[in-house]
């Protein structure tokens, strides 16, 4: 086991109760040296998942009440010993709590230790670890339930088959090759290239998802953009009040840019710089096209808005032939009012339409349906295999092309070593996004982005 490390596993707020982890060798010890039980338990003779209640000490006596659950290895989140201490809720009394864990002889935890140890015990795959995270920092039901797919294992299982398949594909060619006098049945060329085949298809197939996964993991980037006055504060507005709102400070820009998270339906919808907008609305005028065209750029979905009660305008001309090729859909606003707009022309260029009134909060669910559709996000199944992110994308891709090569190499003749080089390295490829032969620095990598205390 490990050195024992300590965290406050709850947010750094004021809330009704706050824990301090603590896991690893000595960890029962510790948290006896911190911890006295009011019946005069001792932490270290309890049986796993059991508590007990009494005072929390430091070096200045006791400070509060509290309760200990123990967990005893390799039944826990980490799979070492641990001991969470739950107390009262403000935050000077758990930071003193988690110091005094420290000087028992705890090290403070880095980000996501808490995990990293669980992956390295085998508690969990490295995806399973990673969708953890994606738990966290779900918005959504979609994506709060794609996440805990994942953390159920749906693509390390898959990834895991496709990899045995390989595997089998492998070892029995290196047999065969090695080993020709043998009684080995010959490996026929199609069958082989079937089986390469469906690999490639079902590893190509979750390719493709990534896109709906990650606009349902980490939200879709949308730029509204419309001439002057045609209602896009409003509809910022009518957005920034749906259910949820979440606001993220992203720091190291010259000004703070604020970007909002709106739960739309079941999407979240990322309103960058949605501030600058509404603050000064005549921004927008100023900055006008250059704003709108970078805004666009970077943006998975634009809304174009348009005025249903005034005609279509040059401007709105220039708009759409610019927007054609985005995921984009036509809002045409002020639908209470009288309708002067040729929806017909737009209809001619934009393949989506939907028809609101930003003042009246009309059309907002065949926005949030129309949203789905145009980024292919209703057919999603999020409970099953899905790629969340960068890292999982790149060794799938990786995975792919060697498939792809044995494939080729079959075709032109190339010796049947030569195959299964190909194979061997799609299978290296694939291990590494399981976690099951992977490097530190990889694994460094992954829990970087953990917070303290997971
Ligand atoms: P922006 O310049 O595109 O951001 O447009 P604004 O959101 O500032 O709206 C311009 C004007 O149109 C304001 O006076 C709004 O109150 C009005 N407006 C916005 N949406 C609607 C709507 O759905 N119906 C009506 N009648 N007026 C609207």
């Amino acid at each position: 086991m490990e050195k024992a490390i300590a965290a406050i596993s709850t947010p750094n707020a004021i809330g009704g109760i706050s824990v301090v982890r603590i896991s690893g060798d000595q960890a029962l010890t510790i948290a006896d040296r911190v911890f006295k039980s009011i019946s005069g338990k001792i932490l270290g003779d309890m049986k796993g998942y059991t508590a007990a209640y009494g005072r929390v000490f430091d070096k200045d006596g006791d400070f509060d009440d509290a309760v200990a659950l123990v967990f005893r290895a390799p039944k826990s989140y980490t799979g070492e010993d641990v001991v969470e201490v739950s107390c009262h809720g403000g935050i000077y009394v758990t930071r003193r709590l988690l110091r005094a864990m420290i000087d028992g002889g705890a090290s403070p935890a880095a980000g996501g230790e808490f995990t990293k140890r669980a992956f390295l015990n085998g508690k969990l795959s490295l995806t399973q670890a990673e969708s953890v995270m994606d738990i966290i920092n779900s918005h959504s039901k979609q994506a709060a339930r794609s996440a805990m797919a994942g953390f159920e294992g749906a693509l390390f299982k898959k990834i895991q088959n496709i990899n045995e398949r390989l595997l089998n594909l492998s070892g029995h060619l290196a047999a065969w090759v090695d080993f020709p006098e043998e009684d080995i049945p010959v490996v026929e060329h199609d069958n082989l290239l079937n089986a390469l085949g469906d690999c490639g298809t079902e590893l190509n197939d979750l390719i493709n998802g990534y896109d709906a996964g990650r606009l349902i993991h980490q939200g879709i980037v949308t730029a509204i953009v419309g001439k002057p006055n045609v209602g896009k504060s409003t509809l910022m507005n009518l957005l920034a009040g749906c259910e949820k709102s979440i606001v993220t400070e992203i720091a190291g820009t010259t000004r703070d840019v604020v970007e909002e998270s709106v739960l739309l339906g079941d999407v979240v919808l990322r309103l960058a710089d949605t501030a600058g907008i509404r603050d000064t609305e005549d921004m927008v005028e100023r900055v006008g096209v250059s704003l709108a065209k970078k805004k666009m750029e970077q943006a998975d979905l634009v809304l174009a808005v348009f005025d249903g009660s005034s005609p279509l305008s040059s401007e709105d001309q220039e708009l759409i032939a610019e927007i054609k090729d985005k995921n984009v859909i036509a809002v045409v606003n002020k639908s209470d009012l009288e309708n002067k707009l040729d929806i017909e022309y737009i209809q001619k260029r934009i393949k989506h339409i939907v028809i609101i009134s930003a003042k009246n909060t009309n059309g907002l669910q065949e926005l949030s349906d129309c949203i789905a559709g145009v980024l292919n996000l209703v057919h999603v199944d999020t409970t099953g295999a899905m790629l969340a992110n960068e890292r999982q994308r790149d060794c799938v891709q990786r995975a792919v092309s060697f498939v792809e090569e044995s494939v080729l190499s079959i075709r032109q003749g190339f010796t049947l070593d030569a195959v299964t080089v190909s194979i061997e390295l799609a299978i290296e490829d694939l291990l590494e996004l399981t976690g099951e032969r992977v490097t530190d620095a990889v694994v460094d990598e992954v829990f970087s982005h953990f917070c303290v205390g997971k």
